[in-house]
């Protein structure tokens, strides 16, 4: 496995070039454009690992299957399916129009930008210091890891730069869609979005799905088999942003990025795998990312359609 990740590693290494890193939260911007890593954890021969695996970066948007993962475990699948959607959506991750022209003006699911921000408001806690702590306990239990630590200067980089995400929410709270201190629910928001990993602790995060629910290296079962096989789902029909249906098609497999750079994705039953490169493309996907996973789904048949 290890040399075959190296092989892919090194035919995809270039693919940064046709990307750029996001720039839209400042911090962001400072990220070097051309990492690029690879990691799998093989449910039957454990952890590989190619490239860049030491370097760090935010989860942004594939915390959103964090909170998911939590919010259907505290909550249940009737509360939150009735507070967003299900289905996937051709507009950007943090588009104003679509949720304001569609009644009842409901996220069309979990993983964008509205929909993240509405689950999180749904967890059993009022504080935003509780809500973010069961947040970053469930990132630690899903990766594997003591404890999964906020990057506090993208945190208070997006804090001080997101009039789009405080838009979505105050537009939802004046449509009765949204509950709760608005400015709490987004502060817990903006510091799950910073939460910081590498490449190898989001195979594990996929790794933990892939298995049902229960973590490979813990051996602990952190959400049920059905909370897992949901949340899989999700991410296969709206984790790659208005590009999850070429995702689909080209790779075949359940995952999420975000615009850190970062890809988790699940292969049930068989392995997670995490990339990690921040230059995106038009959608918010990491180029590279998608270049290895493209790779490895053909050399592996990881295909699940
Ligand atoms: N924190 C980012 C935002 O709200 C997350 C976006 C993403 O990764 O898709 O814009």
């Amino acid at each position: 496995m290890k040399e075959l990740l190296e092989t892919v590693v090194e035919n995809c290494r270039d693919s940064w070039r046709q990307g750029h890193v996001a720039t839209y939260i400042p911090e962001l911007a400072k990220a070097r454009a051309d990492a690029t890593g690879i990691a799998v954890w093989d449910l039957s021969s454990g952890l590989s690992g190619a490239g860049d695996t030491d370097f760090t970066f935010t989860m942004q948007s594939v915390s959103k299957v964090v909170s998911l993962a939590l919010a259907l475990s505290e909550c249940g699948e009737e509360k939150v399916f009735s507070a967003v959607g299900m289905d996937p959506l051709a507009d950007p991750f943090n588009s104003i129009m679509r949720l304001e022209m569609d009644a009842p003006h409901r996220p069309h699911n979990p993983l964008i930008n509205s929909g993240a921000i509405v689950v999180l408001s749904l967890l059993p806690w009022k504080e935003s210091r509780d809500r973010m702590a069961a947040v970053s306990d469930m990132a630690a239990r899903m990766t594997g890891r003591k404890a999964v630590a906020v990057n506090e200067a993208v945190y208070l980089s997006e804090k001080g730069t997101s009039d789009r995400n405080r838009a979505l929410a105050w537009f939802l709270k004046s449509v009765g869609n949204l509950e709760g201190d608005i400015e709490d629910i987004l502060d817990a928001y903006f510091r799950q979005c910073s939460l910081e990993v590498t490449c190898g602790d989001l195979a594990v995060l996929g790794a933990t799905l892939a298995a049902d629910g229960t973590n490979p290296v813990t051996g602990e079962r952190v959400v049920s088999p059905r909370v897992a096989r949901v949340v899989r789902t999700i991410m296969a029909t709206c984790g790659m942003y208005d590009g999850s249906g070429e995702f689909a098609v080209t790779v075949g497999i359940p995952a999420k990025s975000g615009v850190g750079g970062g890809i988790a994705a699940a292969v049930p039953g068989r392995m997670g795998i995490g990339t990690c490169g921040p230059a995106l493309d038009r959608k918010g996907n990491s180029v590279a990312g998608l270049a290895m996973l493209r790779r490895l789904s053909e050399e592996l048949k990881l295909r699940i359609y």
